[in-house]
Order: structure tokens, then C-alpha cells, then sequence
């Protein structure tokens, strides 16, 4: 029986993961399947349980669910561990493994596709919810000197921080981003905002002294923040269309041992969306 994956979310009709993956399976000759699920809100583990005795091997777990799928799991990586969600599910008989690829799969679109080495840089991240928090250890783990988080919610940043208990982590609201007189290397989206459109609360002056300004979300046309980062003269934008194909090429190493390469991947499903805005 071919192996089965799918990724699984509330809503997840938009999701582009089965493409990415197609793609990733025709490259590397493995003969998978992998579909869509999605769960009612108030059933993520049932329909878990279902997919898993149906002979399902993984899933890909996506908004609203990451808590839940870390909750379940019998075993946890320590990269799972560390963002305290999991994105990533591996059955194998009574084991349900869990990981967390996000963070990885951020280090490895910043580093490798844009080129920006991330060892001795100062990052501000902006929001405190699951996504900053999944990549502050990666961050570390690659060499980052110092993490700023600022969040709407000032408390939320400073108790994010504290979970790391690390000089190099703080926390705050966004007027301390400009009232702090640090300059900051990188400075990353990790906000819900995308979607709305919204511009962040940041002082212009953040942005000239950066090398990237990167945002976690991603649309066909450059972001809002991707705006705001240009008007401001960040030399260099970027939005999170590379985040979602590199963690997807790290769930396809932990579930099949094999690394995909994915600059070409990258560019079909760029093509694809921006063929759909058209
Ligand atoms: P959460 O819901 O966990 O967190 C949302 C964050 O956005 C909070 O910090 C919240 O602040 C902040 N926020 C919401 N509205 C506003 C606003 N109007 N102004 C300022 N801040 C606001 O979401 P996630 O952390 O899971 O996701 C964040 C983003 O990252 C999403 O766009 C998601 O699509 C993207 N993402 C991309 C991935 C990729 O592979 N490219 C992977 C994972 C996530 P507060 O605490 O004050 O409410």
C-alpha cells in the first residue's frame, strides 16, 4: 500500500503543502501520497486517531492544531519541545512521534536562498504567538547574539522571553523597539497581520540598518510589511514562501530520509501563485 501524509488544519483548503510535496515526492522517486484534512475544531484527535488506524503514516499539522498535535504525541523532538507546538506527526505503530520544522525551516530560507549568514546578528521578532516562538531556538541554535521580541501585547513578549531565561532573548511592546537604540540585523514578520494588511507599529529608523526584513506570511504580491520595510529603505525583503517550502523539505527528511532540493520547488509554486492572482 502506498505510504499516506496529509496535512491537517481549520480551515485548510488554501493550503499548498500537497503541491510542495507532490513535487518533492516526483524529484526524489518516493511513492507517497499526500492529501488534505480537515478537522472539525473540537475533534483535531479523533480525526488524528482515524487517519493514523486508516494506515496514515504522517501529518503536517497547521492552524488551529499545533498545541493539540504536541499534546498527543507520545515522543517529542527537542525542537518540538522547545517551541512547545509541533507541526509535524509520525505514526509508527502505538509511537506518534512529534517535531517541529518551522524554525528550521526559517534558518534555512534566510541562510541558504537569501543568503544572509545569521552568526553574531541581532533579530527583532514582531508577535509573540506560535510562529515566534517555534524559531527563537533555532535562532539561537544558529548563532543569533540577540533576540528582541515586541508584541502588541507587551506582557505576552516578556513571558515569551522569559520561557527562555536566556540574556540573550527579551521581550516588550513595539515602542520599545525604537525606544531601546538598538539596531537589529533582521527584522521578521511573525504577526497574524498579513492578511489584513496592516502596517506594523515600528519606527521608520529600524528599518534602513537592516539587512532583511523578512515576513512569515506570504501572498502573490509583496506584503504589506514587504512594503513597509521597502518604503522605509530596507535594502532587502523577503516574504514566507521559502519558510513554508523549507519546513515542508524537513517533514520530508524526518518521514522518508531523504532531503528534497527546493530552489526549483520554490519557483513552480511561486509560478502557480502568482498565476491564480492573475
Ligand atoms: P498566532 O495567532 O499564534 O499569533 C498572532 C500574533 O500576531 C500575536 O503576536 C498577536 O499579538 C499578533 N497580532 C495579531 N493581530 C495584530 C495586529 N492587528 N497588530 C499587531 N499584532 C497583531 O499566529 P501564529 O504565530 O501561528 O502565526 C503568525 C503568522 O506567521 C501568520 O501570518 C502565519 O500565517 C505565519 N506563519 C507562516 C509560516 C510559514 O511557513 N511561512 C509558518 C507558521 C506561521 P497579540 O498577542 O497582542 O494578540
Amino acid at each position: 500500500m502506498t505510504d499516506r501524509y496529509a496535512v491537517i488544519g481549520n480551515p485548510i483548503a488554501h493550503s499548498r503543502s500537497p503541491q510542495i510535496h507532490a513535487l518533492f515526492a516526483r524529484q526524489t522517486g518516493e511513492v507517497i501520497e499526500y492529501g488534505r484534512l480537515l478537522a472539525p475544531i473540537d475533534r483535531f484527535a479523533a480525526e488524528v486517531l482515524a487517519f493514523r488506524e486508516g494506515g496514515g503514516r504522517g501529518l503536517n499539522v497547521t492552524l488551529p492544531f499545533k498545541l493539540e498535535a504536541f499534546a498527543l504525541a507520545t515522543e517529542r523532538s527537542a525542537r518540538a519541545e522547545a517551541a512547545g507546538a509541533a507541526n509535524l506527526l509520525a505514526f509508527d505503530g502505538d509511537r506518534v512521534f512529534c517535531d517541529n520544522t518551522d524554525g528550521a525551516g526559517l534558518v534555512r530560507d534566510i541562510e541558504d536562498r537569501l543568503g544572509l549568514r545569521l552568526e553574531g546578528l541581532g533579530v527583532l521578532i514582531c508577535g509573540a504567538g506560535g510562529a515566534a516562538r517555534g524559531v527563537i531556538q533555532p535562532f539561537l541554535d544558529a548563532g543569533i547574539e540577540r533576540v528582541r521580541i515586541v508584541n502588541r501585547s507587551a506582557q505576552r513578549a516578556l513571558e515569551l522571553a522569559r520561557v527562555w531565561a536566556d540574556r540573550r532573548v527579551s521581550g516588550g511592546g513595539f515602542d520599545e523597539a525604537s525606544s531601546c537604540g538598538e539596531s537589529f540585523d533582521l527584522v521578521v514578520n511573525a504577526t497574524s497581520t498579513g492578511l489584513a494588511g496592516d502596517r506594523l507599529p515600528l519606527e521608520p529608523r529600524i528599518f534602513p540598518g537592516a539587512s532583511l526584513a523578512y515576513d512569515m506570511f506570504y501572498a502573490a504580491r509583496p506584503t504589506a510589511f514587504m512594503l513597509q520595510a521597502t518604503g522605509c529603505g530596507c535594502p532587502q525583503v523577503s516574504d514566507g514562501l521559502g519558510m513554508l517550502i523549507e519546513q515542508a523539505a524537513e517533514s520530508f527528511l524526518v518521514w522518508r530520509g531523504i532531503r528534497p532540493r527546493t530552489r526549483e520547488v520554490h519557483e513552480a509554486i511561486r509560478a502557480e501563485l502568482s498565476a491564480v492572482q492573475r
